[in-house]
Protein backbone atom coordinates (compact mmCIF):
# COMPACT_ATOMS: atom_id res chain seq x y z
CA UNK A 1 0.00 0.00 0.00
CA UNK A 2 0.74 3.73 -0.78
CA UNK A 3 1.18 5.13 2.57
CA UNK A 4 3.75 8.23 3.72
CA UNK A 5 5.82 7.30 6.56
CA UNK A 6 8.08 9.58 8.83
CA UNK A 7 10.53 9.60 11.31
CA UNK A 8 10.51 9.36 14.95
CA UNK A 9 8.66 12.81 15.93
CA UNK A 10 10.66 15.78 17.99
CA UNK A 11 9.22 15.68 21.48
CA UNK A 12 8.81 19.35 21.49
CA UNK A 13 5.19 20.49 22.91
CA UNK A 14 1.75 20.14 20.77
CA UNK A 15 0.29 23.05 19.57
CA UNK A 16 -3.30 23.08 20.98
CA UNK A 17 -5.84 22.67 17.97
CA UNK A 18 -8.12 25.69 18.70
CA UNK A 19 -4.40 28.00 18.66
CA UNK A 20 -3.57 26.02 15.28
CA UNK A 21 -7.26 27.41 13.86
CA UNK A 22 -6.84 30.31 15.09
CA UNK A 23 -9.53 30.28 17.93
CA UNK A 24 -12.40 29.19 16.32
CA UNK A 25 -14.92 26.68 13.75
CA UNK A 26 -18.36 28.22 13.03
CA UNK A 27 -20.74 25.60 12.51
CA UNK A 28 -22.76 25.98 9.24
CA UNK A 29 -26.34 25.11 8.34
CA UNK A 30 -27.22 21.79 9.84
CA UNK A 31 -27.75 19.08 6.70
CA UNK A 32 -26.72 15.87 8.55
CA UNK A 33 -28.09 14.34 11.57
CA UNK A 34 -26.14 11.80 13.31
CA UNK A 35 -27.59 9.53 15.33
CA UNK A 36 -25.59 6.88 17.84
CA UNK A 37 -28.06 4.64 18.74
CA UNK A 38 -26.40 2.54 21.51
CA UNK A 39 -23.27 0.62 22.63
CA UNK A 40 -24.42 -2.91 21.84
CA UNK A 41 -22.70 -4.61 19.21
CA UNK A 42 -22.07 -8.03 18.21
CA UNK A 43 -18.34 -7.10 17.85
CA UNK A 44 -15.28 -5.67 19.77
CA UNK A 45 -12.98 -4.11 17.75
CA UNK A 46 -9.70 -3.02 18.51
CA UNK A 47 -9.63 0.19 17.15
CA UNK A 48 -13.33 0.83 17.99
CA UNK A 49 -13.76 4.59 19.79
CA UNK A 50 -17.17 3.80 20.86
CA UNK A 51 -15.76 1.32 23.01
CA UNK A 52 -18.90 -0.97 21.97
CA UNK A 53 -19.92 -4.44 22.90
CA UNK A 54 -22.01 -7.54 23.16
CA UNK A 55 -21.61 -6.51 27.05
CA UNK A 56 -22.65 -2.80 26.45
CA UNK A 57 -26.88 -2.07 27.12
CA UNK A 58 -26.79 1.02 26.68
CA UNK A 59 -29.25 2.18 23.64
CA UNK A 60 -31.71 4.66 22.51
CA UNK A 61 -35.05 5.14 24.97
CA UNK A 62 -38.43 5.40 23.51
CA UNK A 63 -38.58 9.06 23.96
CA UNK A 64 -35.38 10.03 22.71
CA UNK A 65 -36.44 8.42 19.54
CA UNK A 66 -39.61 10.10 19.23
CA UNK A 67 -37.75 13.20 19.40
CA UNK A 68 -35.53 12.52 16.57
CA UNK A 69 -38.38 11.26 14.58
CA UNK A 70 -40.25 14.46 14.99
CA UNK A 71 -36.57 16.43 14.27
CA UNK A 72 -36.61 14.45 10.87
CA UNK A 73 -40.23 15.08 10.13
CA UNK A 74 -40.33 18.98 10.85
CA UNK A 75 -37.01 19.54 9.04
CA UNK A 76 -36.54 19.63 5.82
CA UNK A 77 -33.15 20.74 5.73
CA UNK A 78 -31.92 17.56 7.34
CA UNK A 79 -30.81 15.25 4.22
CA UNK A 80 -29.27 12.57 5.71
CA UNK A 81 -29.68 10.98 8.71
CA UNK A 82 -26.30 8.62 9.13
CA UNK A 83 -27.47 5.80 11.99
CA UNK A 84 -23.99 4.52 13.56
CA UNK A 85 -23.86 2.59 16.98
CA UNK A 86 -22.15 -0.50 18.62
CA UNK A 87 -24.29 -1.86 15.82
CA UNK A 88 -26.73 0.90 15.36
CA UNK A 89 -29.24 -2.78 13.76
CA UNK A 90 -28.86 -4.34 17.63
CA UNK A 91 -29.81 -0.91 19.56
CA UNK A 92 -33.74 0.24 20.01
CA UNK A 93 -35.36 2.42 17.49
CA UNK A 94 -33.36 1.50 13.80
CA UNK A 95 -36.29 0.58 12.11
CA UNK A 96 -38.77 3.20 13.59
CA UNK A 97 -35.72 5.97 12.50
CA UNK A 98 -35.33 4.08 9.11
CA UNK A 99 -38.84 4.34 8.22
CA UNK A 100 -39.64 7.62 9.36
CA UNK A 101 -36.34 9.16 7.43
CA UNK A 102 -37.37 7.08 4.03
CA UNK A 103 -40.72 8.29 4.50
CA UNK A 104 -39.48 11.62 4.65
CA UNK A 105 -37.22 11.14 1.78
CA UNK A 106 -33.71 11.90 3.63
CA UNK A 107 -30.96 9.58 2.53
CA UNK A 108 -29.97 6.97 5.21
CA UNK A 109 -26.84 5.83 5.73
CA UNK A 110 -26.50 2.72 7.83
CA UNK A 111 -22.86 1.75 9.73
CA UNK A 112 -22.85 -1.75 9.48
CA UNK A 113 -19.75 -4.20 10.54
CA UNK A 114 -22.49 -6.57 8.12
CA UNK A 115 -21.18 -9.54 10.19
CA UNK A 116 -24.51 -8.68 11.98
CA UNK A 117 -26.41 -10.72 9.25
CA UNK A 118 -25.20 -13.64 10.78
CA UNK A 119 -26.52 -13.25 14.23
CA UNK A 120 -29.85 -14.98 15.19
CA UNK A 121 -32.57 -12.62 14.52
CA UNK A 122 -31.09 -10.32 12.18
CA UNK A 123 -31.28 -12.57 9.02
CA UNK A 124 -33.39 -10.14 7.34
CA UNK A 125 -30.81 -7.01 7.49
CA UNK A 126 -29.94 -7.26 3.72
CA UNK A 127 -33.06 -7.40 2.30
CA UNK A 128 -34.63 -4.43 4.84
CA UNK A 129 -31.50 -2.55 3.37
CA UNK A 130 -32.45 -3.06 0.10
CA UNK A 131 -36.04 -2.90 0.20
CA UNK A 132 -35.26 0.33 2.51
CA UNK A 133 -32.68 1.71 -0.40
CA UNK A 134 -30.50 2.55 2.93
CA UNK A 135 -27.03 3.52 1.92
CA UNK A 136 -24.39 0.89 3.48
CA UNK A 137 -21.81 1.78 4.66
CA UNK A 138 -19.22 -0.97 5.98
CA UNK A 139 -16.10 -1.40 7.65
CA UNK A 140 -13.17 -3.64 5.77
CA UNK A 141 -10.45 -2.27 7.62
CA UNK A 142 -8.28 -4.20 4.39
CA UNK A 143 -8.92 -6.38 1.60
CA UNK A 144 -6.88 -8.87 3.28
CA UNK A 145 -8.03 -11.71 5.63
CA UNK A 146 -5.67 -11.63 8.15
CA UNK A 147 -5.49 -7.62 8.95
CA UNK A 148 -9.11 -7.81 9.26
CA UNK A 149 -9.22 -10.56 11.83
CA UNK A 150 -6.41 -8.97 13.80
CA UNK A 151 -8.20 -6.23 13.96
CA UNK A 152 -11.69 -6.98 14.36
CA UNK A 153 -11.81 -10.44 15.73
CA UNK A 154 -11.91 -14.26 13.85
CA UNK A 155 -13.25 -14.69 11.24
CA UNK A 156 -14.57 -11.44 10.60
CA UNK A 157 -13.26 -11.51 6.84
CA UNK A 158 -15.11 -14.18 6.36
CA UNK A 159 -18.41 -13.18 7.04
CA UNK A 160 -17.76 -9.46 5.66
CA UNK A 161 -17.30 -11.28 2.37
CA UNK A 162 -20.22 -13.34 2.50
CA UNK A 163 -22.48 -10.62 3.45
CA UNK A 164 -21.17 -8.29 0.80
CA UNK A 165 -21.88 -11.07 -1.89
CA UNK A 166 -25.07 -10.82 -0.57
CA UNK A 167 -25.06 -6.95 -0.79
CA UNK A 168 -24.36 -7.93 -4.33
CA UNK A 169 -27.14 -10.48 -5.32
CA UNK A 170 -29.59 -7.57 -4.38
CA UNK A 171 -28.16 -4.90 -6.53
CA UNK A 172 -25.52 -3.40 -3.78
CA UNK A 173 -22.70 -2.25 -5.94
CA UNK A 174 -24.33 -2.03 -9.27
CA UNK A 175 -27.74 -0.40 -9.01
CA UNK A 176 -27.72 3.62 -8.99
CA UNK A 177 -30.08 3.76 -5.78
CA UNK A 178 -28.20 1.01 -3.74
CA UNK A 179 -25.05 2.02 -2.27
CA UNK A 180 -22.09 0.65 -0.70
CA UNK A 181 -19.08 1.69 0.62
CA UNK A 182 -16.50 0.07 2.66
CA UNK A 183 -14.24 1.71 4.96
CA UNK A 184 -10.51 1.39 5.48
CA UNK A 185 -8.93 2.43 8.92
CA UNK A 186 -4.67 1.55 9.15
CA UNK A 187 -3.96 -0.60 12.04
CA UNK A 188 -2.85 1.06 15.28
CA UNK A 189 0.84 1.91 15.25
CA UNK A 190 3.46 -0.41 16.82
CA UNK A 191 6.12 2.71 17.70
CA UNK A 192 6.39 6.10 16.24
CA UNK A 193 6.97 5.13 12.71
CA UNK A 194 3.57 6.68 11.87
CA UNK A 195 1.97 6.96 8.53
CA UNK A 196 -0.59 8.67 7.35
CA UNK A 197 -3.88 6.89 5.69
CA UNK A 198 -2.66 5.90 1.81
CA UNK A 199 -4.06 7.54 -0.90
CA UNK A 200 -7.59 7.07 -1.38
CA UNK A 201 -8.43 6.69 -5.01
CA UNK A 202 -5.37 4.55 -5.40
CA UNK A 203 -6.46 2.25 -2.53
CA UNK A 204 -9.70 2.41 -3.96
CA UNK A 205 -8.41 1.03 -6.67
CA UNK A 206 -6.33 -1.93 -5.21
CA UNK A 207 -9.28 -2.77 -2.84
CA UNK A 208 -11.89 -2.75 -6.10
CA UNK A 209 -9.25 -5.31 -8.45
CA UNK A 210 -8.11 -7.71 -5.35
CA UNK A 211 -11.71 -8.10 -4.08
CA UNK A 212 -13.24 -8.65 -7.93
CA UNK A 213 -10.59 -11.56 -8.68
CA UNK A 214 -10.68 -13.52 -5.50
CA UNK A 215 -14.54 -12.83 -4.67
CA UNK A 216 -16.53 -10.98 -7.69
CA UNK A 217 -17.17 -8.31 -4.89
CA UNK A 218 -18.59 -4.96 -6.48
CA UNK A 219 -18.84 -1.58 -4.43
CA UNK A 220 -18.93 2.11 -4.62
CA UNK A 221 -16.45 3.81 -2.55
CA UNK A 222 -13.86 3.41 -0.59
CA UNK A 223 -13.29 5.42 2.47
CA UNK A 224 -10.02 6.06 4.46
CA UNK A 225 -10.24 6.99 7.85
CA UNK A 226 -7.81 7.91 10.14
CA UNK A 227 -7.83 6.72 13.69
CA UNK A 228 -8.63 9.21 15.69
CA UNK A 229 -7.22 8.78 19.08
CA UNK A 230 -9.72 8.65 21.68
CA UNK A 231 -11.66 5.57 23.02
CA UNK A 232 -9.96 2.34 22.65
CA UNK A 233 -7.38 3.67 20.19
CA UNK A 234 -5.98 6.27 22.75
CA UNK A 235 -6.04 3.61 25.52
CA UNK A 236 -3.53 1.77 23.19
CA UNK A 237 -1.30 4.23 22.48
CA UNK A 238 -1.26 5.16 25.91
CA UNK A 239 0.00 1.31 26.90
CA UNK A 240 2.61 1.82 23.77
CA UNK A 241 3.50 5.55 25.51
CA UNK A 242 3.06 6.78 22.04
CA UNK A 243 0.12 8.94 22.27
CA UNK A 244 1.44 12.48 22.10
CA UNK A 245 3.75 11.25 19.85
CA UNK A 246 1.22 10.40 17.42
CA UNK A 247 -0.78 13.46 17.74
CA UNK A 248 1.98 15.35 17.26
CA UNK A 249 3.24 13.59 14.22
CA UNK A 250 -0.57 14.36 13.43
CA UNK A 251 0.03 18.17 13.79
CA UNK A 252 3.20 17.95 11.92
CA UNK A 253 0.90 17.36 8.99
CA UNK A 254 -2.09 19.85 9.53
CA UNK A 255 -3.57 20.79 6.84
CA UNK A 256 -5.53 23.64 6.68
CA UNK A 257 -7.39 22.98 3.38
CA UNK A 258 -9.32 20.08 5.05
CA UNK A 259 -11.05 22.54 7.74
CA UNK A 260 -13.69 23.87 5.52
CA UNK A 261 -15.13 20.23 4.72
CA UNK A 262 -14.99 18.06 8.13
CA UNK A 263 -17.81 16.39 8.93
CA UNK A 264 -18.48 18.61 12.22
CA UNK A 265 -19.20 21.67 10.20
CA UNK A 266 -22.82 20.64 9.09
CA UNK A 267 -23.76 18.04 11.33
CA UNK A 268 -25.04 17.36 14.63
CA UNK A 269 -24.34 14.63 16.53
CA UNK A 270 -27.14 13.18 18.71
CA UNK A 271 -26.18 10.13 21.76
CA UNK A 272 -28.83 8.23 23.22
CA UNK A 273 -29.68 10.23 25.84
CA UNK A 274 -30.67 12.98 23.48
CA UNK A 275 -27.63 15.18 24.31
CA UNK A 276 -26.07 17.17 21.10
CA UNK A 277 -22.40 17.00 19.86
CA UNK A 278 -20.54 18.59 17.11
CA UNK A 279 -19.36 15.05 16.00
CA UNK A 280 -19.12 11.36 17.36
CA UNK A 281 -15.60 11.69 18.06
CA UNK A 282 -16.42 14.86 20.66
CA UNK A 283 -19.78 12.36 21.88
CA UNK A 284 -17.51 9.85 23.13
CA UNK A 285 -15.04 12.04 24.63
CA UNK A 286 -18.42 13.63 26.09
CA UNK A 287 -17.75 17.10 24.79
CA UNK A 288 -21.04 18.76 24.37
CA UNK A 289 -21.99 20.84 22.09
CA UNK A 290 -23.21 24.24 23.40
CA UNK A 291 -25.14 27.40 22.17
CA UNK A 292 -23.96 30.85 22.28
CA UNK A 293 -24.49 31.45 26.40
CA UNK A 294 -22.22 28.17 26.86
CA UNK A 295 -25.32 26.19 27.91
CA UNK A 296 -25.11 22.48 26.72
CA UNK A 297 -28.16 21.35 23.57
CA UNK A 298 -30.36 18.86 24.09
CA UNK A 299 -32.80 17.48 21.74
CA UNK A 300 -35.50 19.07 23.85
CA UNK A 301 -33.71 22.20 23.15
CA UNK A 302 -33.99 21.79 20.11
CA UNK A 303 -37.36 21.20 19.64
CA UNK A 304 -38.32 24.00 21.88
CA UNK A 305 -36.39 26.46 19.97
CA UNK A 306 -37.76 24.89 16.74
CA UNK A 307 -34.28 25.47 15.71
CA UNK A 308 -31.52 23.20 14.55
CA UNK A 309 -28.81 25.89 14.30
CA UNK A 310 -28.12 26.66 18.05
CA UNK A 311 -24.95 25.89 17.69
CA UNK A 312 -21.98 29.15 16.97
CA UNK A 313 -18.84 27.41 17.32
CA UNK A 314 -17.38 23.91 17.57
CA UNK A 315 -15.77 22.22 20.40
CA UNK A 316 -12.32 21.09 19.20
CA UNK A 317 -9.51 19.28 21.11
CA UNK A 318 -6.13 17.92 19.88
CA UNK A 319 -7.54 14.89 18.53
CA UNK A 320 -8.95 16.88 16.06
CA UNK A 321 -5.77 16.71 14.13
CA UNK A 322 -6.55 13.25 12.96
CA UNK A 323 -9.54 14.76 10.96
CA UNK A 324 -7.34 17.68 9.39
CA UNK A 325 -3.90 16.02 8.69
CA UNK A 326 -2.36 15.02 5.20
CA UNK A 327 -5.87 14.62 3.05
CA UNK A 328 -7.87 14.87 6.03
CA UNK A 329 -10.94 12.14 7.21
CA UNK A 330 -14.61 12.20 8.10
CA UNK A 331 -17.15 9.52 8.01
CA UNK A 332 -17.12 10.21 4.24
CA UNK A 333 -13.26 9.46 3.60
CA UNK A 334 -10.86 11.77 2.93
CA UNK A 335 -11.63 15.50 2.42
CA UNK A 336 -9.33 17.10 -0.29
S1 LIG B 1 -18.17 -3.16 14.70
FE1 LIG B 1 -17.92 -0.94 14.92
S2 LIG B 1 -19.10 -0.37 16.74
FE2 LIG B 1 -18.79 -2.61 16.80
S3 LIG B 1 -16.95 -2.90 18.06
FE3 LIG B 1 -16.31 -2.84 15.90
S4 LIG B 1 -15.78 -0.68 15.50
FE4 LIG B 1 -16.99 -0.74 17.40
S1 LIG C 1 -12.90 15.46 15.76
FE1 LIG C 1 -13.10 16.06 13.61
S2 LIG C 1 -15.29 16.17 13.23
FE2 LIG C 1 -15.00 16.22 15.46
S3 LIG C 1 -14.88 18.38 16.05
FE3 LIG C 1 -12.80 17.71 15.65
S4 LIG C 1 -12.43 18.22 13.47
FE4 LIG C 1 -14.63 18.25 13.82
Amino acid sequence: MNTQTSPIPNTSSITPFRKKINYGLTKNKITVLQVNLGRKCNLACTHCHVEASPKRTEELSSEVCQQIIEIINRFPQIKIVDLTGGAPEMNYGFEKIVEAARAKEKEVIVRSNLTIFFESGYEYLPEYFAKNKLRVTASLPCYLESNVDKQRGTGVYNQSVLAIQKLNQLGYGTQANLILDLVYNPALPKDTNFSLTPNQQQLEQDYKAYLLEHFNIKFNNLFTITNIPIGRSKQYLQRKNIHNDYIKFLESHFNSGTLSHVMCRNELSIDYLGNIYDCDFNQMENIAATDSSGKKITITDLLEANNLDLITEIKTANYCYGCTAGSGSSCGGSLT
